[in-house]
């Protein structure tokens, strides 16, 4: 293990935030029973808001960012894990109050770590990363709430961006007809490269939204909030349910109760960071087995870390297509 690495630092100084690679030791980490050799991290939605310091994600401050982590146990007092294990890390706090995964070394608790599965490479687990781990939970919630392939089609907002690819390839594969909503209708071969049937601009559900509307869908996941979910709740049909993750489009929810009261369509919250590590373990395996490797390597592009400022700057401004996965020693 090297005893000096890189890292990405996040400082604050007043209202002025930075971001700059260091070489740190380990004396400088954070406590925790389980050292692990970074080697691949990502970049989503969260880490823009965090490296950017566009939204309040860390909450103390000198901070590495990178939400998701994956590598190689290098010492462990964790009974679970021992040196040579290859493990990967979605959340838990991570970049928000503990040290992330833009660091080619972590110390992190044992209890936030899955085994990687023996389908998957460090890179792999992290081209799927919080966000496709997020996407499955989505589809987990929508089975969850009866919402089958014959119920009728699936709406995914945001579509072209990292949790709305991986769940438009999982829900195809699953042999869900998929209506992809994206607001980069110049994405439409690549949508339907990952098994979208239909593609409809993000502005057929971006404005303000009526009580109710034809009934289009039997369940959504939805990646971008506020009027476009408004919008994907008034048009699912009775009974349906719509699992809501994400709020690249705000924040706000600006609806009625129309969907909920006269059609008993189900809001399905989806929380990752602090999600039980049994759901989370269920999400990984379905992950292995639902979603398929050579649609996930056409999503993901490869960076450096050296490169994630800018790409964060890219994912809030929706300039990244599927996912990036950051090689830590590239
Ligand atoms: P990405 O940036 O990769 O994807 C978001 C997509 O939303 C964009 O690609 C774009 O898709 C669409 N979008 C962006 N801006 C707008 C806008 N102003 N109006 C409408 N659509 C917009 O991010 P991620 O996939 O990493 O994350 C997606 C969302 O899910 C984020 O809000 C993130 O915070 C949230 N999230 C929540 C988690 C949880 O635990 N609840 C876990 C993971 C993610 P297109 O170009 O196709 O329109």
């Amino acid at each position: 293990m090297k005893t000096r690495f890189h890292a990405l630092l996040l400082r604050k100084d007043g209202d002025t935030q930075t971001a700059k690679d260091v070489e740190l030791g380990l004396d400088d980490l954070m406590e925790g029973d389980v050292v692990v050799s970074v080697s691949h991290s990502t970049v989503n939605y969260k880490d823009g808001l965090a490296v950017t310091g566009r939204s309040p994600v860390v909450r103390k401050f000198p901070m590495i960012p990178g939400i998701d982590l994956a590598g190689t146990v290098e010492t462990s007092t964790h009974s679970g894990f021992k040196p040579g294990d290859k493990v990967l890390l979605n959340g838990y706090g991570l970049s928000e109050n503990h040290y992330g995964g833009f660091s080619e070394v972590a110390r992190v608790k044992g209890d936030w770590l899955v085994k990687l599965p023996s389908a998957f490479t460090p890179a792999d687990a992290m081209a799927i990363g919080t966000a496709g781990y997020t996407a499955m939970l989505c589809v987990l919630a929508l089975e969850d709430a009866g919402v089958t392939p014959e119920k009728g089609p699936v709406v995914v907002t945001g579509a072209a961006g990292g949790v709305g690819s991986v769940a438009v390839a999982i829900l195809a594969r699953l042999g869900y007809r998929v209506t992809a909503s994206t607001g980069r209708t110049e994405e439409e071969r690549y949508l339907k490269s990952l098994g979208a049937a239909e593609i409809i601009p993000r502005t057929d559900l971006s404005g303000p939204a009526k009580p109710l509307a034809k009934e289009r869908w039997a369940g959504a996941v939805d990646s971008v909030g506020s009027t476009t979910l408004a919008n994907v709740l008034a048009a699912t049909s009775y009974g349906g349910a719509v699992s809501a993750c994400g709020l690249a489009g705000g924040m706000d929810l600006p609806a009625s109760v129309a969907p909920f009261i006269l059609r008993g369509i189900s809001l399905l919250g989806i929380e990752s960071v602090y999600m039980p590590m049994k759901r989370r373990l269920q999400a990984w395996e379905r992950l292995a087995r639902d979603l398929d490797p050579k649609v996930l390597a056409s999503m993901t592009r490869m960076i450096s870390l050296k490169d994630v400022p800018q790409a964060a700057e890219d994912i809030l401004a929706g300039r990244v297509r599927g996912r990036l996965v950051v090689e830590m020693c590239a």
